[in-house]
Order: C-alpha cells, then structure tokens, then sequence
C-alpha cells in the first residue's frame, strides 16, 4: 500500500468503530491501540505518519527494541503481554504508559515491590480471563473483583486503571459476546475509579465495542490491507 492506499484503508477501520461506537452512544468514545509485535519499527513509523499515536508490544524485548529505534517519535507505548517475573526489572525503565495483562495477585506483589524500588509507579490493568479458558492469562471472573480489591489495598505502586480481556475462543459469536458482557460487567461493578476497558482485537473489535470496550487492541488489521 503506499500512503494515500494505507490511509484509505486505516479510515476505513474508524469508519467501522465509529459506527460501532455510535451503536452505543455518542458518548462513548474508543481508543485505538496498534499491536506492532509482528511487524518492524518502519511500519510503526509508517502508520505513526498517518497519524496513529498509541502503540503495543506483547514481549518486553521487542518493546525495548522498538522504543530505542523510535525514540524520537512522541509515541505512547502499552505493555499488552503477558509479564515473567524475571523481566519485570527490564520492563519497569521501558516506562509502559499502561500495562494490560497484569495476571495474578503474585505478579501484583512482585511488580508493586520492584517499582517501590526504583521510585517508580505504573498504570495497569488486571486481565480477566472471562470465558475461564485453560490456554489463557488472566483471572477467573468468580474472582476478579476480590483481587483488584487487594491490589488496589496492598500494592500502592500499582495504579489500577480497569480491565482487559481477550475474546473467547470460538466460533460460536454467542460464546465471544459472552466473553465480553462477563468482562464489561465486572468493569462496571468497580466503580469510577475504573476508567479503561480494553477488549477487542482485529477479529473481533466491533462486538467488543457494542459490548462496552473503550480501548481496542488491533494488530494485523491495522497493518495490512
Ligand atoms: C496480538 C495481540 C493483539 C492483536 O491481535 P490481532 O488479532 O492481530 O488484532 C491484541 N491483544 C493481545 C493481548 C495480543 O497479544
């Protein structure tokens, strides 16, 4: 695609959130995060020119990569990975705008005890493993309200913004809209305080809006026609 075609084609995403958000209300608005981790710092570069500002990696490596190669650029990185304990120390100087598979009360008091150490706090989001899927991250539903609760207690470098899940795994749109009403409805149970929920990914991003998301992952989507 050259620019004028990728820029067409990007318009055409917002389009379809735009409509999707509107199905909502005219009020509820809806951030775009382009999950960069399959593709090189020229394509960020590429899509931060036609006027993209948010990006996301899933590897702590690959995020390190990429800020260094883009530095001069303003751009806001989100951490949407999942976190090893062994890589928080290299994750806490990369400076995550916001962390979105914070996974577990453990990796809670582990991140909340490294960032008290380097002076430093962090905005995440607890991930909610909504369909109760073996193969992924993220909470139980059953318990997701009791340990933001401790979070929000216990971990005072941690700066608890709301939720993040990822659709279900199915071919069964029953079953994804599900996914997200279980998610959306913990997000609302928690209060004001609870400002992002983040669902939705390139295959999936206008049910998870037409269910509450206000923060969209999309990768392949957004960097390929
Ligand atoms: C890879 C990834 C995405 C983006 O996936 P696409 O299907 O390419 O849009 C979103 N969220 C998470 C957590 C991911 O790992």
């Amino acid at each position: 695609m050259n620019t004028i075609e990728y820029k067409i084609h990007v318009d055409k995403i917002i389009e379809r959130i735009e409509k999707a958000r509107l199905s909502v209300s005219g009020h509820h608005i809806v951030k775009v995060v382009a999950v960069s981790k399959y593709y090189q710092s020229d394509a960020v570069e590429k899509l931060y020119g036609i006027g993209q500002r948010a990006f996301g990696e899933s590897r702590v490596q690959d995020l390190e990569t990429k800020t260094k190669a883009l530095d001069k650029l303003p751009i806001e990185w989100h951490f949407i990975g999942n976190l090893q304990k062994n890589k928080i120390n290299k994750l806490i100087p990369l400076r995550p705008f916001l962390f979105h598979g914070l996974d577990s009360l453990e990796l809670a008091h582990a991140l909340d005890m490294r960032l008290k150490n380097s002076d430093e706090s962090m905005d995440c989001l607890l991930q909610i493993n909504a369909a109760k899927e073996e193969s992924k991250h993220g909470v139980s539903p059953d318990e997701a309200i009791d340990i933001y609760m401790q979070i929000q207690e216990e971990c005072s470098a941690i700066k608890l913004k709301g939720v993040m899940s990822i659709g279900a795994h199915s071919d069964d749109k029953r079953v994804i809209a599900k996914s997200f009403k279980t998610t959306h409805d913990l997000f609302d149970s928690l209060g004001k305080s609870a400002t992002i929920c983040s669902m939705g990914m390139s295959g999936d991003f206008e049910m998870a809006i037409e269910y509450g998301s206000n923060m969209v992952r999309l990768g392949r989507i957004m960097f390929e026609a």
